[in-house]
């Protein structure tokens, strides 16, 4: 789960990292209230979406003005003005996609000057299975960029769990930085509070791009973009509670209420199967036959057939499908369970593209009479093969 950038703050803030004072704004007309309770002379405005790559974005509407979703202005005046531009319009940015996303929160910071920008990471290392530092002399930019262009450029190295962090690594990343003096010391203690709440938190990433250097010569985080870990959210309510439904794929919230792991993807052939390695298999073997999958879905091993249905509707619900297959081994999962809920599901939500089933494993022969004795349009399959080439077929002719 992802947070804005003013809640990481708020979070960095509390463990005691420099940042900005700043407001959040939902409304309008709070916007000059706000800005004016910071001194200036510079207020910076900055559109609160969950993508990065606001400065250099653009909005599709020409009331939100030229300038991107970071916007410098000089008076509270302007500030307050520049808040309304970009309030309600769409933001798109390198992260969004063609579509962008609205914007329903801007951010009105109290503006630093800044000497040099650089970049500071932490991330969980899956080679090493440990938390990682990744930083850099080029803050401000894309860190693939970075690492595609001037790899030498970069410094990343992994914290051994048993011993923990020392000052030594701080040290070491304030040197890579080419931190001088009191910097250094700034360093080592911004380096230790974002360990320990990256490890307190139950982070997967946490991102300061940039951290700067100010014209008075401190370090300050600019930007930051914090992800959790949501296996682990049950222990963090306080964090759960800043969670931004309205920035979510609608199709991945429906499936994440009800529990069923769907990502959405760009193809044509939406996929149910249960177990996510036979549903990876699924989607390779869509691919070997010509098409692309329009999603990963693993309704899990014990679904019922209200799972079920929601799952078939939120494969539906995409339009991007021009066929469906469902591909069922009855382990756990019986057969005849998934063909009542197919079939209760082409019911509710009716059915426009062709479907495929395949059905194995235990109760198949009940669950094949469930569909051959529906009135609902199905191509049954014996086979992996024989369903991915059944439905590519279908939807490319
Ligand atoms: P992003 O584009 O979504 O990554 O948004 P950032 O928060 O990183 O802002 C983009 C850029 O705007 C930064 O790299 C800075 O160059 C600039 N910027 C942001 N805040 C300030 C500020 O307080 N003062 C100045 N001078 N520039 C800023
Ligand atoms: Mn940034």
């Amino acid at each position: 789960m992802n947070i804005h950038e003013y809640q990481a703050k708020r979070l960095l803030r509390d463990y005691g990292a420099p940042v900005s004072d700043g407001r959040v704004v939902l409304k309008a007309d709070e916007a000059k209230t706000m800005a004016g309770e910071m001194d200036g002379p510079l207020w910076v405005v900055k559109a609160q979406i969950h993508a990065g790559g606001r400065g250099k974005g653009s909005f599709n509407e020409p009331e939100a003005g030229d300038a991107g979703g970071v916007r410098l202005t000089k008076s509270v005046a302007e500030a307050a003005s520049e808040a309304e531009k970009m309030l309600g319009r769409t933001l798109v940015t390198h992260q969004t996609g063609p579509a962008g996303k609205q914007v329903n929160r801007v951010y009105i910071e109290d503006g630093s000057g800044i000497e040099t920008e650089l970049y500071l990471a932490l991330l969980v290392d899956r080679v090493t299975s440990r938390i990682a530092f990744v930083c850099s002399t080029e803050g401000g930019m894309d860190i693939e960029e970075v690492a595609a262009n001037t790899p030498e450029k970069i410094l990343s190295f992994s914290i051994d769990p048993a011993s923990g962090l020392s000052a030594f690594y701080g040290r070491r990343i304030a040197f890579a930085l080419g931190l001088t003096g009191n910097q250094i010391k700034q360093c080592v203690r911004l380096v230790s509070q974002l360990y320990t709440m990256f490890l307190e938190r139950d982070m997967e990433m946490l991102e300061i791009n940039p951290l700067i250097v100010t014209d008075k010569g401190d370090l300050k985080c600019l930007d930051a973009k914090m992800g959790f870990d949501s296996n682990a959210l049950y222990r963090q309510p306080d964090i759960l509670a800043l969670r931004d439904e309205t920035e979510e794929d609608p199709k991945e919230l429906a499936a994440s209420k009800h529990d069923l792991n769907y990502i959405a993807l760009d193809g044509e052939i939406g996929c149910m199967v249960n177990g996510a390695g036979l549903a990876m298999a699924t989607m390779d073997i869509i691919k070997l036959y010509g098409a692309e999958p329009a999603n990963f879905l693993d309704v899990g091993g014990g679904a019922t057939k209200e799972k079920v249905t929601e799952a078939f509707k939120i494969i539906t619900s995409d339009p991007q499908v021009k066929g469906i297959l469902v591909n069922i081994f009855g382990g756990i999962m019986r057969c005849d369970v998934i063909a009542e809920g197919v079939i209760a599901a082409v019911k509710e939500v009716g059915l426009q593209v062709p479907l495929v089933v395949r059905l194995e494993g235990t109760k198949v022969e009940e669950g094949k009479a469930i569909i051959n004795n529906s009135d609902v349009n199905v191509i049954a399959a014996d086979d992996l093969a024989d369903a991915a080439e059944k439905i590519v077929k279908a939807v490319k002719g």
